[in-house]
């Protein structure tokens, strides 16, 4: 982790260079509101360390370094909020009726972000766990999506649940999956959806009529999990986005993708506290293995290598 979040820590040596170099001034505080900015922290959060960093640094020796590390680590780490629940519903479960079905996820979010990699690596952390996994195919609209996901099926082991023909009914192939993810009793099914950004109403009745349909074959249990997959690297842009997901649909938890390729950390805590839910998990590259659980001790260590 600690490697692959190298250009990330910029943000906590840049701090730590700041915070370290000699006498503190107005200057100094200028300095690192723009690094905390330029981090994608966002502006709330931004005020709110510098002035729970104010404080701290009145108390302390600034003359030793480890002191003002240790400062900066405990305030980082209250900020990325380390007793937020991050686990992923991935059990089954009993349905109103009695019946056993799946926990089910369904992955929402713009495509190029990193959704249907997502899932496939999510599906081999799952099978790792000895958990039996089926995939959907919702994502209708593009053809290769669901050649896309298939293959990583294949990869990793699971099967994949597709419609027979391009343009289908993303709720129907919704249904399918988890009526399969039952018969086959599986622990969880995992709904990749269509990624598109069109008008806000398309993408609410899409998810919608998704998470109904899928409701329904569940026999009225509930879906578990609505996991929007956000790239780390895309900045407001992706505040945006994340901004209009969570508004056509109750998302449970954020995966952050592209972690491994920017600098700006910071974006963990902006989009937790714009849309009050934890980062579950964190792509860090593009191979099956390059998904963690998030781990706010691990990431605030590696901010401050
Ligand atoms: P989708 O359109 O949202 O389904 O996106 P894809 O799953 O097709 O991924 C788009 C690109 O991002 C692919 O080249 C992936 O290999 C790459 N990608 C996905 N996750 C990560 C990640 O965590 N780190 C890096 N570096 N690349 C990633």
């Amino acid at each position: 982790l600690r490697d692959r979040l190298a250009r990330s820590g910029s943000l906590g040596r840049g701090l730590l260079g700041l915070l370290t170099s000699g006498t503190i001034d107005e200057s100094t505080w200028d300095e690192i509101e723009e690094t905390l900015l330029l981090a994608d922290l966002g502006p709330d959060a931004t005020d709110e360390l510098m002035e729970n960093l104010r404080r701290r640094i009145q108390v302390i020796s600034t003359d030793d370094p480890a002191q003002i590390r240790e400062a900066l680590r405990a305030e980082l780490l209250a900020l990325v909020d380390p007793s937020l629940d991050r686990r992923l519903a991935a059990t089954r479960r009993e349905a109103p009726d009695g019946t056993e079905v799946p926990s089910v996820a369904l992955m929402v979010g713009v495509n190029g972000t990193g959704k249907t990699t997502t899932v496939g690596k999510l599906a081999r952390v799952l099978v790792a766990e000895d958990r039996s996994v089926v995939l959907g195919a919702a994502d209708t609209f593009r053809a290769a999506a669901a050649d896309q996901l298939a293959t990583w099926g294949s990869r990793v082991g699971v099967d994949t649940v597709r419609s027979d023909h391009d343009g289908a009914d993303p709720a129907s192939v919704a249904f399918d999956a988890v009526a399969q993810g039952i018969a086959q009793e599986a622990d969880v099914v995992i709904i990749d959806t269509a990624g598109r950004l069109q008008n806000k109403k398309g993408l609410m009745d899409e998810l919608g009529k998704v998470r109904r349909v899928a409701e329904k074959a569940l026999h009225g249990d509930g879906v578990a999990e609505v996991l929007l997959v956000l790239d780390a690297t895309t900045g407001q842009n992706g505040m945006q986005q994340a901004k209009v997901f969570s508004e056509v649909v109750d998302v449970t938890g954020i995966v952050l993708t592209k972690l491994d390729g920017t600098a700006k950390g910071g974006i963990v805590v902006n989009v937790q506290r714009a849309l009050g839910v934890p980062v579950k998990m964190v792509g860090l590259g593009e191979g099956m293995d390059d998904l963690a659980p998030f781990d706010p001790h691990g990431f605030v260590d590696a901010l401050l290598e």
